[in-house]
């Protein structure tokens, strides 16, 4: 942390002329260990925080200008509080859009300088986006005293990725952001918001991120797709369960029973929901009972129904996933996040580490010709001030 630190203040004094008063926050970026494509199903997600993050070094101004640098984009972004309008194409749209929905609430903001640097990598899946979102958010909370709840700051960032930056995203990863605490998974119910920390054992375990480096082009309209997929699922499914309101909502013995009625490619999606909220449940009984053995072999079930059933995966992700699987010390591993590239989440001992990084990459960079990225990672607490 230290060297990042010394980074910031460095730099905020280049920008802002000298660093007094001036405070560090922090906010870091997620892996979802379970629960994928169940969200807008109304379903179960198992998201953790990693510590991987955004730190912004800031210090309020008296006045309403919003000047902020950001240290991986080398660019300085300036608004006002009083005219907030989206700007095409800048990454200055993520903290003018906290900005926005704050004030559509009626808050009254003080401006502020600031300088950012992070080591999430941009456009993995990790929510680089919902973690500067969240760090600008709990920045005007310190400093306009909005003394906003966790969940409530949750929301409000998702309303600004949805509404300013327009981008569909569920709540999964501001929730996680906000919320996550070190050395817990949050199983998290996304029809009622209700959620439950459930430690997850680190001493001899990581969980190892791997980044495929593959751009995630088919992602956006694919995903689109599964998602009336679902709803037509729901709408046929109706005729005989006139009670369900999403899949969420339907057993996996319902299925069984009427999965007649549907469409095989409708069908398969409803598998895969179906099955994957029943995962997720089993995962955090597992957790719960320190069965890591168990968690593992549902996380490879739930890649296989990302495969087979709900066909988001690619090539790459496949591939890892079965390198990884083939190596010792492996407990589990799945792509997380939407799918069609991005990154595969790992189970390994701890005592594994080393050969399972020099041992897939050697795999992948000899079937893809692509290098794969390696984050080993720790579960770390959500969003937050470093005093
Ligand atoms: P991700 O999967 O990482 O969330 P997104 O495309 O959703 O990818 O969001 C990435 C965007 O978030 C970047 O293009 C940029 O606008 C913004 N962003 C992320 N990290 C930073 C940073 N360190 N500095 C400035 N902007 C950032
Ligand atoms: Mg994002």
């Amino acid at each position: 942390m230290e060297p990042r630190i010394q980074k910031l203040q460095d730099e905020f004094k280049k920008q802002f002329g000298d660093d007094r008063d001036t405070r560090l926050f922090r906010a870091p970026g997620r892996v979802n260990l379970i629960g994928e494509h169940t969200d807008y199903n109304e379903g179960f997600v198992l998201p953790a925080a990693i510590d991987r993050s955004i730190l912004a070094l800031a210090r309020p101004r008296k006045d309403k200008q919003v000047r902020i640098y950001s240290l991986d984009f080398k660019n300085l972004f300036e608004f006002s509080l009083d005219k907030i309008k989206p700007v095409k194409d800048s990454w200055g749209n993520y903290p003018m859009g906290v900005a926005k929905v704050l004030e559509g609430e009626k808050f009254k903001l003080k401006g502020f300088e600031a300088v950012f640097q992070s080591n999430v990598p941009v456009g993995a899946g990790l929510s680089s986006s919902a973690a500067i979102e969240l760090v600008n958010a709990f920045i005007f909370d310190a400093f306009s005293e909005l003394k906003l709840d966790r969940v409530k700051m949750a929301l409000l960032c998702q309303k600004a990725e949805n509404e300013f930056v327009g981008v569909q995203c569920g709540i999964m990863d501001q929730f996680i952001i906000a919320l996550g605490e070190k050395d817990r998974a949050l199983f998290l119910d996304c029809r009622d918001l209700s959620y439950r920390l459930v430690p997850v054992p680190s001493e001899k375990v990581k969980l190892v991120i791997t980044n495929t480096k593959v751009k995630r082009s088919l992602a956006g309209s694919e995903y689109n797709q599964r998602r009336e997929e679902c709803n037509e699922g729901v709408k046929l499914l109706k005729k005989n369960l006139p009670k369900i309101k999403s899949l969420r909502d339907v057993t996996p013995e319902n299925l069984v029973e009427h999965q007649d009625t549907l469409p095989e490619i409708v069908r398969k999606r409803c598998t895969h929901v179906v099955m994957e909220n029943d995962r997720v449940t089993r995962a955090v009984e597992a957790l719960t009972h320190n069965n890591l053995r168990e968690f593992g072999k549902l996380m490879v079930e739930s890649h296989n129904s990302l495969r087979d059933l709900y066909q988001v995966s690619c090539p790459e992700l496949d591939l890892l996933v079965k390198n990884a699987l083939a190596l010792k010390g492996v407990l589990g591993s799945r792509m997380t996040g939407a799918g069609f590239g991005g990154c595969t989440v790992s189970l390994v001992e701890e005592k594994a580490v080393d050969e399972f990084r020099i041992k897939s990459s050697r795999a992948y960079r000899k079937d893809t010709g692509k290098v794969p990225e390696f984050y080993v990672c720790q579960i770390s607490d959500g969003v937050g001030e470093i005093k």
